[in-house]
């Protein structure tokens, strides 16, 4: 039992320095695609007992459509994706491994059209692509719980349920806490240039982050505002993406793929 502990460690350890996000940045990732999908289930199973779904077809129907966009950009089928629409005042959304989208309603309010509802879905998804929460997880396994793990394995009294109290931790720390700068400009570019992708006008995630900047303040949202980078930063960053991604843009226009999503 020590020696496999030792075997699976060190299995997780060399794992993680081969890993590339997709803008090319060095990734720690101790976790497989399914561990995550695993942690990203119980999540969001989580949040749906916690939070009110909102019971507005309307708005259900609009939000859904935006999701099937970006989805189909993926080259998924809606199908794969749960996408749910909870009635909350936060300025909030939010994607997680496994394939789950989280939209509150109050971002509704500061999201004013499709293309700036599909900026901030855009956005979320790409954390999802790029990894971040595998990342953050594995970050704070090998500083905490890591070392606990590790510990365990080692004195031979590994077993299933200490490892899940140790991955529960990640999860705490990895999935609900908010990203960090440099996985937020990265999801900005894979958002911008994915959202155009999907047909919608990336110029409104520069809308958008205007608006942000003047809901700001109030009941600071977790993922979009906390850590998020300035807003002027990510306002004049997102600006100079255009030139990359208005092309992407326009070619999907043309391609036909033009939504059509209104509340
Ligand atoms: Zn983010």
């Amino acid at each position: 039992m020590r020696k496999l502990g030792a075997v699976v460690l060190l299995g997780l350890l060399s794992s993680c320095a081969t890993h590339q996000s997709p803008t090319g940045r060095d990734q720690m990732l101790l976790f497989s695609g399914s561990e995550m999908a695993q942690m990203g289930e119980k999540s969001f199973a989580a949040i749906k007992e916690k939070e009110t779904r909102a019971t507005d077809k309307a708005t259900i129907a609009y939000v859904q459509c935006v999701a099937d966009g970006i989805i189909t950009a993926l080259g998924d089928t809606p199908a794969e994706w749960e996408v749910v629409v909870f009635d909350s005042e936060q300025v909030n959304a939010f994607a997680l491994p496994g394939k789950h989208i989280g939209v509150y309603t109050g971002l509704l309010e500061v999201a004013e059209n499709q293309d700036q509802l599909a900026a901030v879905m855009g956005h979320e998804v790409a954390h999802v692509l790029a990894r971040h929460s595998n990342e953050r997880v594995s970050r704070s396994q090998l500083s905490n719980a890591g070392l606990q793990i590790a510990d365990v394995f080692l004195q031979g009294t590994a077993n299933r349920d200490l490892y899940m109290a140790g991955l529960g931790l990640g999860v705490q720390v990895g999935i609900t806490l908010p990203y960090g700068r440099t996985q937020e400009s990265e999801a900005d570019v894979m958002g911008a240039d994915l959202m155009a992708r999907a047909g919608f006008d990336p110029l409104q995630s520069v809308a958008l982050w205007h608006n942000m900047a003047e809901a700001g303040g109030g009941s600071a949202p977790p993922e979009l505002m906390s850590t998020h980078p300035s807003h002027r930063t990510r306002i004049s960053d997102l600006e100079r993406l255009q030139g990359q991604v208005q092309p992407l843009y326009r070619q999907a226009k043309s391609a036909g793929i033009q939504p059509r999503c209104r509340r």
